[in-house]
Order: structure tokens, then sequence, then C-alpha cells
């Protein structure tokens, strides 16, 4: 059976950072506990088989010490037993594990979690983060117009653009020039409506989601325009004719413009 992946999704109780991760299911009937790295706090969650959080705690992160009063069984580092205080709770980092040290009175606990693997996508919502910092209108502009022409110029202030097209199918291919002396309103004016309306919708979705409905809504606008592409003229006419009825008229105009049968009415501001 594939390992099946749940996301989630919660609010660090400390630092208020939102932590979404994608994360195995764990068995039927058991609870997976796994730790997240937040650089001096640890926090550790309880999840079950459908991706509830049943419980979070945060441990206070200690550098991994010279020495220790015991060694870590999985990697021989060793581990400090702190007994400065009755009570004491605290956590290291070992390179794909944390050990949390449990101390009381006299006695100590060890246990050692999985941490959670932070893979190299920013795990926000990086729709949400490009609209927060550049607007809507610019984004939907520039995912317009990679769409119709497949390149685009842009100044290096939207560097991180290419961290996004390169997470998503539709746009992954697309030529990306760097320019400083480009200025990037200019896409504003390429703004689709229906672009607009699909970024609205993906920037409160955790950033799996997000990039999934997003790349989902961007292959089907160039599967129907290569559809229109690929065939004759007399099926392509009747392909075209579908097109224009559908009712929104945003999207209808983006379809026919990737497929390079009617050109963008923001194109006249010549990009
Ligand atoms: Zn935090
Ligand atoms: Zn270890």
């Amino acid at each position: 059976m594939k390992n099946e992946t749940i996301t989630i999704c919660i609010k660090c109780p400390v630092c208020g950072k939102t932590i979404s991760l994608v994360l195995n299911k764990p068995k039927k009937g058991n609870i997976g506990r796994v730790a997240i790295n937040h650089e001096d706090h640890i926090i550790v969650i309880d999840y079950d088989i459908f991706g509830h959080i049943r419980c979070v705690n945060v441990f206070k992160r200690f550098p991994i010490p010279q020495t220790g009063e015991i060694l870590c069984r999985i990697c021989k580092k060793p581990i400090e037993i702190r007994k400065d205080e009755l009570l004491h709770e605290y956590a290291y980092i070992h390179d794909d594990h944390v050990v949390v040290v449990y101390v009381f009175n006299e006695h100590y606990q060890i246990e050692i979690l999985p941490l959670a693997k932070v893979t190299q996508e920013p795990l926000y919502n990086i729709v949400d983060e490009l609209i927060k910092q550049h607007g809507i209108k610019k984004i939907s502009g520039i995912i317009t117009h990679a769409l119709i022409h497949s390149y685009i110029v842009l100044s290096i202030e939207l560097k991180y653009i290419q961290h996004l097209f390169l997470q998503l199918k539709s746009l992954r291919n697309t030529i990306i020039l760097f320019d400083d002396n480009v200025d990037d309103t200019k896409y504003e004016n390429f703004s689709n409506p229906f672009i607009e309306s699909v970024l609205v919708f993906v920037k409160n979705l955790s950033y799996v989601d997000a990039l999934k409905k997003l790349d989902d809504m961007l292959l089907f606008i160039l599967n129907l325009a290569s559809m229109i592409n690929k065939h004759n003229d007399i099926n392509s006419k009747v392909i075209i004719s579908l097109i224009e009825k559908i009712p929104n008229k945003a999207l209808r105009d983006l379809i026919l413009s990737v497929a390079n049968v009617r050109k963008n009415d923001t194109e006249k501001n010549n990009v």
C-alpha cells in the first residue's frame, strides 16, 4: 500500500508563525507524533489519521553539549541531563531526529521523535506571500503574461516568482529574464480577472493545496488552448465555438489568447 500523506496546518503557539506540513498518515487507531524545528523552540504535535491535531507541546531548544550524562541511542551524541530545576523539559535537535528530555527530581525520561522534514519549498503559502508583497494585479498580470507568451522579464525584486513557477507544471518552462531596468508595474495592465479570482481563492489555502489548485486551473487553460492549436481548421472552429459559450468572459478571452486566436485586450498596452 502506498504511503498516504496528510497536510497539517497550525499556528505556532510561541512565535505565531503558520506551520504547514505534509506528514505520513498514522496507522489506523494510532496517533502520529512529530517534532518541528522553530529555531530556539521545538514544537511537538500529535495528530490523528484525519490530520486533526490532538496535542501541541513546545520545548525550549538547547545547543548540543560537548559532554553529557548519556548518549543518544540513535546517533551517540551527548545528552545533558540538566537538573537545575525541579521539573524540566527541553529538547535537542540531532540531524533528522529530536531528543526531548523530561527531568523530574532525580529522574529523567528521554523521548526520541522524528524531525518533520522541511522541504526546499517554503512551507507558507507562496501565492499569498507574493500577493501581500506585490499586489494581486501584478502577480495575476505576470501569470497571465507567462501563460500567453511563455516568457517574462522581471526586476530582481520579483525573483521569488521563480520559486512559484518551478513548482507549477503549467509554468515550469516559462523563460524568466531578470532586468533591473524593468518596471514591473506594467504587468498590472495584463491582469486577467479570471486569474485574479483564482488567486483570491487559493491564497487562503495551505501551500500544498494552493499550488495544486492554481496549477490545475492553469493546466486546464493550457490544455484547452492546445486543443484548439492541435486540430485542423474545421475542428478548431468547433472547439472555439464551444469555448465562446463559456460564460466567464475573462476565462474565455484568456483561453483564446493563450491559443493565440484572440489577442488579449490588455495586450494593447504593449508590455
Ligand atoms: Zn514557533
Ligand atoms: Zn541522536
